[in-house]
């Protein structure tokens, strides 16, 4: 951990405020990459396990997809990036909502990650026969071909560099992938290349029977 050997060094004899300051600040950075990939591998080694929780209930998608998004704007701001929403009202389906809540945001976190300022990202829903669809497209780089059908293996990235400095650890498709075939559902990526990404979901309006049991 380089960080913590910066810090080392930081402590080992009287520093300005700016140099404390900026240690800190990398440390930070490196507190919240931790938390977040051990929140991740914690999630799956859950779910591995079978031991999730998991309290479906009656959701309206289009209104969880409103409180993601109101979550994550501030970051889309930030980074100057154009999100857009177009849903059907009244998408009931049975689900859970903190599981549901992650898939999205990790969906929602890599359109931002990886949209150059200035892009744009554009979240669809609605009813089909079966349930519900969810499309978030965005305008970045997009995943070539030969890498789009292991984007939703676990510690997959497509460009170690890309990813590198965004430091992520390739978890958040696995987990977005998981989640919704534990809903009975599906999830794929469809890319063109220097011109964007879509990510389609597909959630049934009632999760198999066997997760309805607790
Ligand atoms: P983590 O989500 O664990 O923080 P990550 O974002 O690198 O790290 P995933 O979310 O699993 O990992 O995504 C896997 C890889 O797929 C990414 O590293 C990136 O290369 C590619 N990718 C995912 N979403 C997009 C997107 N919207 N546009 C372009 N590439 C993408
Ligand atoms: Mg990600």
């Amino acid at each position: 951990l380089q960080v913590a050997q910066r810090a080392f060094v930081i402590l080992s004899q009287p520093r300005t405020a700016e140099e404390y300051e900026s240690a800190l600040r990398d440390l930070e950075r490196e507190v919240d990459r931790l938390i977040h990939l051990s929140t991740d591998l914690l999630f799956l080694a859950r779910l591995d396990q079978r031991r999730l929780p998991w309290r479906p209930q009656a959701l309206d998608i289009s209104d969880l997809l409103d409180a993601v998004v109101e979550q994550i704007q501030p970051l889309a701001d930030a980074k100057g990036l154009l999100l857009e929403t177009t849903m059907e009202p009244g998408l009931v389906i049975q689900g859970d909502p903190d599981h549901l809540i992650r898939l999205f945001l990790n969906l929602l976190d890599n359109a931002i990650k990886y949209t150059p300022p200035g892009g744009q990202i554009t979240l669809r829903a609605g009813k089909e026969g079966t349930g519900v669809w969810v499309a978030l497209s965005d305008t970045g780089p997009g995943i070539p071909a030969e890498h789009l059908p292991h984007v939703f293996e676990r510690f997959y990235r497509v460009e170690k560099a890309r990813s590198r400095e965004s430091g992520g650890a390739g978890l958040g498709l696995a987990i977005a992938y998981e989640i919704a075939r534990w809903h009975g559902g599906t999830i794929e990526a469809q890319s063109e290349p220097g011109h964007g990404t879509i990510f389609t979901v597909h959630l049934p309006f009632r999760p198999p029977e066997a997760h309805v049991v607790e």
